[in-house]
């Protein structure tokens, strides 16, 4: 059996903690429109953009001999379904692990149903409960505020489990927040609640911005190990009939696809911080 393995490489994981990542903005989540963070705790709102965040890179680990591995992940933000890449993955068989929020869960049950329909396909982990960005101070990311304190970020955390539970699925493991991007001590926070957080190493859709084209480009080019985040909830934009034709791709390549659980799993004490 082939073991697999996550390196997770964030500054909670990198002795010493190397500057926080601030590289071209991928818009990793910026398909969803802002909405103010939870009541709880949030201090007075600021229209300051956030700077300093820490962008956790995750990638697949190697394994010398054995088939290209690639880690789908999709991001389920709010709004609908994009069934064009949905449909992809059933009808190929392909599996991929989402992350929905609570918003998203509640507003596509049938979609819900389907996830639920195929657990050998689908691993459905924590994307939060509103679509707050994970991070504990006020300000802006991507135009998107921040939960803006421990507390609402500890909300955001807990609603989007919540929800997870009661629309059936199993206890999430892995978390990653709007935007994608976090302060050290916000993912010190979500660790504490027993997550790990969910980065990625290729950007697929950039929040579902770029062209068809672009998306179908950079999904065809994964390499081995690649942790792809893109979105399956904005099915009127165009990327995403690129990403369903990249995802093609990889599958006529003869990619292994792999599910950050299924490789996970054996891989607890080389990731855990
Ligand atoms: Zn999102």
């Amino acid at each position: 059996m082939l073991l697999a393995a996550l390196v997770l490489l964030s500054p909670l994981a990198q002795p010493p903690a190397p500057a926080p990542v601030i590289q071209p903005p991928p818009k990793a989540g910026l398909s969803a429109p802002a909405k103010p963070g939870p009541k709880a705790g949030g201090p007075a709102r600021s229209t300051t953009t956030i700077k300093g965040l820490v962008e956790p890179h995750l990638a697949l680990s190697p394994i010398s001999g054995a088939p290209v591995r690639v880690a789908l992940t999709f991001d389920a933000c709010s709004g609908k379904t994009d069934r064009r890449i949905l449909d992809t993955l059933v009808e190929n068989r392909i599996p991929a692990t989402l992350f929905a929020t609570a918003r998203w869960l509640k507003r596509n049950p049938e979609v819900v149903a389907i996830l639920k329909a195929h657990p050998d396909l689908f691993e459905v982990e924590n994307h939060g409960a509103m679509h707050v960005p994970a991070v504990d101070k006020p300000g802006l990311i991507y135009g998107i505020a921040s939960a803006g304190s421990t507390e609402a970020v500890d909300a955001e955390v807990k609603g989007g489990a919540d929800a997870l539970a009661a629309a059936g699925f199993a206890p999430p493991r892995w978390f990653r927040g709007a935007t994608a991007r976090y302060t050290t001590s916000a993912m010190e926070t979500v660790g504490t609640l027993g997550y790990r957080v969910a980065g990625f190493s290729l950007n697929g859709d950039d929040g579902a911005s770029v062209s068809a084209a672009t998306a179908e480009k950079r999904i065809a080019a994964a390499k081995d190990g690649s942790v792809i985040i893109a979105h399956i909830n904005q099915p009127d934009r165009t990327a995403g009939a690129g990403v369903a034709r990249g995802i093609l791709k990889l599958k006529a390549r003869g990619v292994t696809f792999v599910r950050l659980a299924d490789a996970a799993e054996e891989a607890g004490a080389r990731t855990g911080h």
